[in-house]
């Protein structure tokens, strides 16, 4: 038996020393063991003919013979298509090209026999091709190589001769190779009860399968796995965390609580709200640490909901701590909490970069005495001249701008670890929670609080301005006021600085009647704070700026954002800043301005924001349209992986399943002591030694 995982893929027949190193570089392929699990990106089925009567548009690539009777084209600039109506002799079928129309028109003759292999899909309501591959019909070809594997290569191996059929080539000579069957990596009794096909037919069938349905099965046996460990990890791991932490016990709901309840709350508690904070009772009087994470779409008031959460904290005689991602935000909640605790006996204290001094003095003197109970700053609190005398409760506000680290150092700040809340108005979908947050419980606000009219949005071009004036001037002359946001991005900061002041130039010039404050990330902290202060006091009636208030400030009195350049944003920034209006009880607005050629992505995007408030939904579809790995959030939490085969926008069913087939793992088997999952164990610390990033996932 050939040792798969040591062996070269140098050593491969056909291969040799050249064709390794482009194997290497550019796909990552050294082993036998890495070309196994290089998966085919599609399959084009061609043990049949089909006829287009038969087409659904959940078909893998398929075959169709027949004759193309006329040429069209429509549209016009980038819409341009070419449209072939093609016939089988029965039923008609478009066939359809965006790019390459000359080449086309010119290159295929009608009524000749060809093959089309494509994929169905659904466009403009019906079952079409776009972009098929057009052969002559050849009847020899018919039938001789059933479902056949394409690869995905690189410019580079294409250069050099190394196509996706050397792939197949080198894949198939791989299987006459492994004449003996590939250990298996699941225990039976899972494969059994799960239904699952072998690990040896499943790679067999992945690569060449006889039908669409083995492949099927052999995809779903392969994407099972590969989720259920990455959930074996993080389940195992957590639970071992929380055996290891006890978590301070808090049973006391006391007076600081109910005080603040019955005579400082200003309005009524969402159902959300009082579930939410239910949810975290229950938590921090449990025995074990809490580690939750908190998400609610921006404005349903979930800073509340901390602020209540740390309360209990002080009623059993710790401190608590929430921590903000930047100085204005701080301040904000900061004022908010003086403001809502006054004629309580607490004290609040305020720690960012910008208390220095003698008053940094008192304040860190404060927390090791225990006067100050409650502090609120930046990062700066996480500084090691910090020193609480009992910390119980830590909150975490906007917690995907923090890094992993971040968050672990205030784990530090006790000897037992505080109960830990984070917060997060960035939704994540929960295929992605499950994955990316796996030790961590979730708690959902789905409800905003009573009397807000959902935003609208809008979308405009930008040489439409004069529109976008006028209704920017009765939104003023009725006392609102109005955000303007540029984006900034480090490339392009020079030009990015340029627009926004350009933008407010003529807005000073256009709205002569108003005052405007203005922000960026170019001015100092104490300029920032002014300008922003002028804002929030309703002294000025325009914000112009970039994407510093994308986070957290709160101006009930602002009812239009004007986002410019909208295209130069991802849709969770997009819905995040639109997030900062309609916070009063007043109609608020929300306007996309864009250029007027627009890609395809662009207008999808502008499309989700114009006909969805809900954050939820936002995450999801930019979950489809971008992929996983790109996902706002992914980066800064610290975790990074791959996945060969699943989807996380697609497979989510596979993912549920993965999690509770791994918790029942361990439910039954704690310890790891059965002799039925050995397997699991051997595979699971495989796994982690040969990908570099799976250890960052616990
Ligand atoms: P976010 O969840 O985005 O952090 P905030 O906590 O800033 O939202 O709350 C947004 C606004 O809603 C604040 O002005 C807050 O005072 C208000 N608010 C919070 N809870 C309620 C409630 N139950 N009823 C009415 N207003 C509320
Ligand atoms: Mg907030």
């Amino acid at each position: 038996m050939i040792d798969l995982d040591r062996q070269d893929i140098m050593f491969l027949p056909g291969v040799g020393p050249q064709r390794a190193k482009f194997l290497g570089d550019e796909l990552q392929i050294h082993t036998l063991h890495d070309l196994l699990y290089t998966f085919p990106y599609k399959h084009i089925d061609r043990t049949r003919l089909y006829y287009i009567h038969e087409l659904t548009a959940d078909m893998p690539y398929v075959q169709i013979r027949g004759q193309i009777l006329s040429f069209e084209t429509e549209g016009e600039g980038r819409k341009r298509r070419l449209i072939a109506h093609f016939t089988d002799g029965q039923s008609m079928l478009d066939l359809i090209w965006f790019n390459g129309i000359k080449y086309i028109a010119s290159h295929y003759k009608v009524r000749t026999d060809y093959i089309v292999f494509g994929r169905p899909s659904v466009f403009n309501d019906k079952i079409k091709i776009v972009h098929p591959d057009v052969e002559p019909a050849d009847e020899l070809r018919l039938n001789a190589m059933g479902m056949q594997p394409y690869y995905t290569t690189t410019e580079k191996m294409k250069r050099a001769g190394l196509t996706s059929r050397s792939m197949e080539h080198f894949t198939t000579t791989l299987f006459k190779l492994i004449d003996f069957t590939i250990p298996e990596t699941l225990p039976s009794y899972l494969i059994e009860s799960l239904n699952l096909v072998s690990l040896d037919q499943a790679l067999r069938h992945v690569h060449y399968p006889t039908c669409a349905e083995d492949l099927r099965k052999a995809q779903f046996r392969l994407k099972f796995e590969e989720l259920f460990y990455i959930q074996l990890n993080i389940i195992r791991y957590a639970r071992d965390r929380r055996q290891k932490y006890r978590g301070f016990v808090f049973t006391r709901v006391g007076e600081l609580f109910h005080e603040f309840y019955e005579k400082n709350l200003p309005f009524q508690l969402t159902e959300a709200q009082k579930r939410v904070i239910r949810e975290i009772r229950q938590d921090m009087g449990s025995g074990r640490q809490m580690n939750r994470l908190l998400q609610g779409d921006v404005g349903s008031g979930k800073t509340l909901v901390a602020l209540m959460t740390m309360l209990i904290a002080l009623d059993n005689g710790f401190q608590a701590c929430i921590m903000a991602p930047t100085e204005i935000l701080a301040e904000q909640h900061y004022a908010t909490f003086q403001k809502m605790l006054f004629g309580l006996p607490i004290g609040v204290s305020l720690l960012t970069g910008n208390v220095k001094g003698k008053r940094r003095k008192d304040v860190l003197q404060g927390l090791e005495q225990g006067c100050v109970q409650i502090l609120v700053g930046t990062h700066a609190v996480l500084e090691d001249t910090v020193v609480f005398k009992s910390l119980g409760m830590v909150v975490v506000d906007e917690q995907h701008r923090f890094g992993v680290a971040q968050r672990a150092r205030l784990w530090g700040k006790n000897v037992n670890p505080p109960h830990v809340l984070v917060m997060t108005a960035t939704p994540i979908p929960r295929t992605l929670a499950m994955t990316l947050y796996g030790d961590l419980d979730v708690s959902v606000i789905d409800e905003l609080p009573p009397g807000r009219k959902p935003i609208q949005t809008l979308h405009q071009f930008e040489n439409r301005r004069e529109s976008l004036y006028r209704g920017m001037r009765a939104q003023l002359r009725e006392g609102r006021q109005i955000y303007v946001v540029y984006p900034l991005i480090k490339e392009s900061e020079k030009m990015d600085i340029k627009n926004l002041e350009d933008g407010y130039e003529q807005l000073c010039h256009d709205l002569p009647e108003c005052k405007i404050s203005k922000v960026h990330g170019k001015m100092t902290s104490a300029e920032k704070d002014a300008e922003m202060q002028a804002f929030i006091s309703g002294e000025t009636q325009i914000l112009v700026a970039t994407t510093v208030i994308e986070v957290g400030v709160n101006v009930p009195n602002a009812s239009v954002m004007v986002i410019e350049n909208a295209e130069r944003f991802g849709l969770p920034q997009l819905h995040q800043m639109r997030g900062r209006v309609g916070r009063g009880a007043e109609q608020s607005y929300c306007i996309l301005v864009t250029k007027y050629q627009m890609s395809a992505e662009t207008r999808k995007r502008i499309q989700i924001m114009t006909e969805t408030n809900y954050g939820f939904e936002i995450a999801e579809a930019d979950l489809k349209l971008r992929g996983p790995g790109d996902l706002e959030g992914t980066q800064q939490s610290g975790v990074s992986f791959t996945l060969r085969l699943a989807n996380l926008a697609r497979d989510g069913q596979i993912l549920q399943l993965a999690r509770e087939t791994a918790e029942k793992v361990l439910d039954e088997d704690p310890y790891g002591a059965a002799e039925r999952n050995r397997i699991l164990w051997k595979q699971l610390n495989k796994l982690k030694r040969s990908t570099v990033n799976w250890g960052a996932i616990s």
